[in-house]
């Protein structure tokens, strides 16, 4: 029994289990799937698929149980929070908390904040960013349309917040667009105020490196099935302070040192926010994954900006298309690219392309409705959907030019 503990990784982009997955078309037939929604949810790894299908069968319960299932499950377990540990480039202080995903990360720091703390928030932000903090001393601030305005926007709402505590969140990448926030110029203006900083990873992971040392963030948040493992497990990572003064956020069994007829003793590390029996199976499958993309980051890399360059110059000779930005200028970005098309419901567009050509895109606001809504608003138009084309790993030129063509068919047919 091996477990891959020590699994060879790819040497280059490495493949998706879907790839090949047939669909079925409207118009008779099938034709090979064009998934191009890796922001939603990532497709699962090869190599994800065949270590969780080995792992199966050996599946126990963790720190509960002396068998020797349990020692092998307790033994990955516990392992995994290494690898993840690695894969954020974490301090060696830090704590990795497994959680749902970046929603439940968020909730979960949110009820370890100390009592007062101010928190900082752009209103663009993914709800998941944006909705867990509550009180008065929560303030949304607008993002403006540079980065160094961006920056400066962080400052002024820091030195405006009461004393005490103090946290910005923000992503590293926007779902909408794609484009890279300024996050290690913001963490240098909140250290300027003794604020801590929460970095919402769940795009930008997927896509490129990440060093919590280098952004000199506090936090991460990310999730696994947008890394290319199975839905269930994420992170939160991070400063293990707050999180060991905190209340539990779940009470229950594997939480606890010592439970006695009066009192309760909670664990101090990150069992404290992990009660219940823990997805094994996932934080397996998703460390499997981080292996695998900190492997090939380089070669991920050149797939993507390959791939989103073939994209964006299509889209732009589209007749009637306009892409959404945060930011006038262009910025570094990852492979999410968002779009309406005048005189088109997105809806629409999305159920065509899916129905006749087999491709997958997303439609709607992205669960970041102010910035969904705003952009629309600044490229002159009035709805408040719009189209997503999201890139990863699963994606190829095929695609790409599939989704091109049949955009241009489309609009060509008319609305
Ligand atoms: N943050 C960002 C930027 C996202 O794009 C998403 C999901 O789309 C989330 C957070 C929430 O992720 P999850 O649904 O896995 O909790």
């Amino acid at each position: 029994m091996t477990l891959a503990l020590d699994r060879t990784t790819e040497t280059s982009v490495p493949p998706v289990a879907g790839a090949g997955l047939r669909v079925p078309l409207v118009t008779g037939g099938d034709v090979s799937y064009a998934n191009l929604d890796h922001a939603a949810s990532a497709p699962c790894l090869s190599a994800v698929r065949s270590a969780v299908d080995e792992f199966l069968p050996w599946y126990a319960s963790v720190h509960r149980g002396a068998g020797f299932a349990s020692q092998v499950s307790t033994r990955l377990y516990e392992r995994t929070r290494e690898v993840l540990r690695r894969f954020a480039d974490a301090r060696d202080t830090d704590t990795v908390v497994f959680t749902r995903n970046t929603t439940d990360a968020f909730n979960l720091l949110a009820k370890a904040l100390p009592r007062n703390t101010s928190v900082v928030v752009f209103d663009t932000e993914h709800h998941a960013a944006l909705l867990p903090w509550r009180g008065p001393n929560v303030r949304r601030v607008s993002l403006p349309r540079t980065r160094l305005a961006a920056v400066s926007v962080v400052d002024e709402a820091l030195a405006a917040c009461p004393q005490g505590p103090r946290l910005v969140v923000v992503a590293g990448a926007s779902n909408v667009t794609g484009e890279l926030l300024p996050v290690a110029e913001i963490s240098a203006v909140a250290r300027k105020h003794g604020a801590r900083v929460a970095l919402d990873a769940a795009q930008l992971a997927p896509h490129r490196r990440i060093s919590l040392r280098e952004l000199d963030v506090d936090y991460v948040a990310l999730s696994g099935h947008k890394l290319y493992a199975p839905f269930g497990a994420g992170a939160l990572i991070g400063r293990s302070d707050w999180l060991r003064a905190a209340v539990p956020y779940l009470a229950g069994g594997g939480a606890t040192k010592l439970v006695t007829e009066e009192a309760v003793v909670w664990n101090a590390g990150p069992e404290r926010h992990e009660a219940g029996s823990p997805n094994t199976v996932g934080v397996y499958a998703l460390s499997v994954a981080c292996e695998q993309l900190a492997a090939n980051w380089d070669a991920i890399g050149a797939h993507e900006a390959e791939l989103l360059e073939r994209l964006r110059t299509g889209l732009a000779v589209l007749p009637g298309c306009a892409e959404l930005r945060l930011f006038d200028a262009p910025v570094d970005r990852v492979g999410t690219v968002s779009f309406v098309v005048d005189g088109f419901d997105p809806g629409w567009v999305a159920a065509v392309l899916s129905a006749e050509y087999g491709i997958g895109v997303r439609d709607g606001a992205f669960c970041a409705h102010v910035a969904t809504r705003r952009l629309i608003r600044e490229t002159g138009g009035e709805g408040q959907q719009a189209l997503r084309v999201s890139l990863g790993l699963g994606s190829t030129a095929e695609h790409v030019d599939r989704l091109l063509l049949a955009l241009r068919q489309i609009v060509a047919r008319g609305a």
